[in-house]
């Protein structure tokens, strides 16, 4: 069988038995089958990725190539910055965006080795749970292409379940990363708020956003992301101590680890029959593996979400701010400089990003930033107060990642509320600024992937992959089904 993990693949073209040129035509050949269904890509770099690939090859024949992802290909979500290479952020007013620079993550990436197959698709500036905001079409989910892949990052998760990718970085704000690794059956990761520098991440929501991997298992993400990680005198909000190894604790099992069990986040009473019974037996796994199970209580949990659409929408309404017709993008001429601001945005723009600068633009004006924007801040502080009591008892917090399995196109699109329920569970963490990771840990009776997740404190990386790996072992999920030739797409659209 061919390798199909970062992992898998890295020490493959080390013990030479696979070239970085064989690597990427394996991709390639993969993208071939699939991408017409899938639509995973924005942009396949195919040319860019051979020749990229027979470089590696050069360098490893004559001693070079030390970096840990060299000859990997890997993608990346387009909202980052790729000098050279169009970046769209999903949406039409970037169509045609060629930025000057790369963005840092990508920097580092292509520092470790890695090669970019190309931009995956997302939700118009990473803005929803299933990728059909979308300005260029959606994306379907590898394991029925009747279902959403979830979002945002869903092209990225896409690409890497149907083996069009070994890894992807993606992004998350309030659940991108977590939400369709969990909805693909993939290991995804959002770390600590300021571990990886955002400098060339075309922001939302600035105080949540953050870059993270998305792999087939939890040592594929630990490496991913120690690639791309760090302090940037370019991002003033990147952390600027040493960081710890994400991969420091993995290998050392679950014995005596506090595992706590959140009962009062908001939104379980929605959590489907078969995610909740995967859960519950993961839990009882986790016991039996050596790991005390403790009650958590989160109780401002249940206002994150809330809290989450106010503060994302109204940082958004700033960051977008810059997106006027005059600097980027798109351009509609009128007879007024205002009038051309006014039509290049409203044809630029996409509905769901029009009601969250509404919204954004609503909380924070006079008179009712108080009311809203300054509340939401509020219940911010007391999440961030309860989850640092939870870890006085725990070690790291669990919970379902997403109440539902993958859900069929066109299902939430028309009621916003049912869509952003989606990130009920993903939601606090970003708030606080912790890492969490979603791990897949089986298939529901309609054979969709259901992810778990762990919490972890801030820069608690190593023990949440160190449990997130004793799941993954645990669950034995073949993470491989629909990237396996045999398995076919299925689905109603071919
Ligand atoms: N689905 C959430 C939203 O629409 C989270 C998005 C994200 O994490 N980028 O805002």
């Amino acid at each position: 069988m061919a390798p199909f993990t970062v992992m898998g693949a890295a020490r493959a073209l080390r013990g030479g038995a696979v070239t970085s040129v064989q690597l990427a035509e394996q991709v390639l050949k993969r993208a071939s089958m699939v991408e017409a269904q899938v639509h995973a890509y924005l942009t396949l770099d195919s040319d860019g990725l051979l020749q990229a690939a027979a470089e590696a090859d050069e360098a490893l024949a004559s001693g070079g190539g030390r970096g840990p992802l060299h000859g990997i290909p890997i993608a990346l979500k387009d909202n980052m910055a790729t000098r050279g290479m169009e970046t769209t952020a999903g949406s039409k007013i970037l169509a045609g965006y060629h930025p000057p620079y790369d963005a840092t993550a990508v920097v580092r990436l292509r520092r470790a080795g890695a090669l970019v197959t190309g931009k995956t698709n997302l939700d118009e500036f990473a803005m929803g749970s299933s990728t059909e905001n979308s300005a260029f079409g959606p994306t379907r989910n590898p394991w029925n292409t009747d279902r959403v892949p979830g979002g945002s990052s869903g092209g990225s998760a896409a690409a890497v379940a149907a083996g069009t990718a070994f890894g992807a970085l993606g992004s998350d704000t309030g659940g991108s990363i977590r939400q369709p690794a969990s909805l693909c059956g993939l290991v995804g990761a959002k770390p600590t708020y300021g571990a990886v520098s955002r400098y060339g991440l075309i922001a939302f929501a600035s105080s949540l956003d953050q870059i993270g991997p998305l792999t087939h298992t939890v040592e594929d993400a630990a490496v991913l992301l120690d690639a791309v990680n760090g302090p940037d005198p370019l991002d003033a909000t990147s952390y600027p101590g040493d960081l710890p190894r994400s991969d420091g604790r993995l290998g050392r099992g679950l014995e005596g680890m506090r595992v706590g069990v959140v009962s009062d986040l908001g939104g379980l009473e929605a959590v489907e029959p078969d995610v909740d019974a995967s859960f519950r037996k993961m839990v009882a796994a986790m016991e039996r593996e050596g790991a005390r199970i403790v009650d958590a209580s989160l109780p401002a949990a249940p206002h994150a979400l809330s809290a989450y659409y106010l503060i994302a929408p109204a940082e958004c309404s700033a960051n977008l701010a810059r997106f006027d017709g005059v600097r980027y993008g798109l351009r509609v001429d009128g007879a007024t400089t205002e009038e051309m601001m006014s039509r290049s945005r409203a044809e630029g723009f996409g509905p769901e990003v029009v009601r969250r600068v509404l919204m954004g633009t609503f909380a924070l004006s006079a008179g009712y930033h108080e009311a809203f924007y300054g509340q939401a801040q509020k219940v911010r502080t007391l999440i961030r107060r309860d989850f640092a009591r939870a870890y006085e008892g725990c070690d790291v917090l669990v919970s379902p990642t997403s109440p539902t399995t993958a859900f069929p196109l066109g299902d939430r699109t028309e009621d916003p509320m049912s869509m952003y329920v989606s990130d009920v569970f993903t939601i606090p963490s970003n708030l606080a600024g912790h890492p969490a990771v979603s791990v897949p840990i089986g298939l529901d009776r309609r054979e969709l992937p259901i992810g778990f997740q762990v919490m972890a404190p801030a820069l608690g990386e190593p023990v949440m992959f160190q449990a997130a790996e004793a799941v993954e072992a645990l669950a034995g999920f073949d993470t491989r089904a629909p990237y396996d030739p045999g398995f076919g797409l299925r689905g109603g659209v071919r």
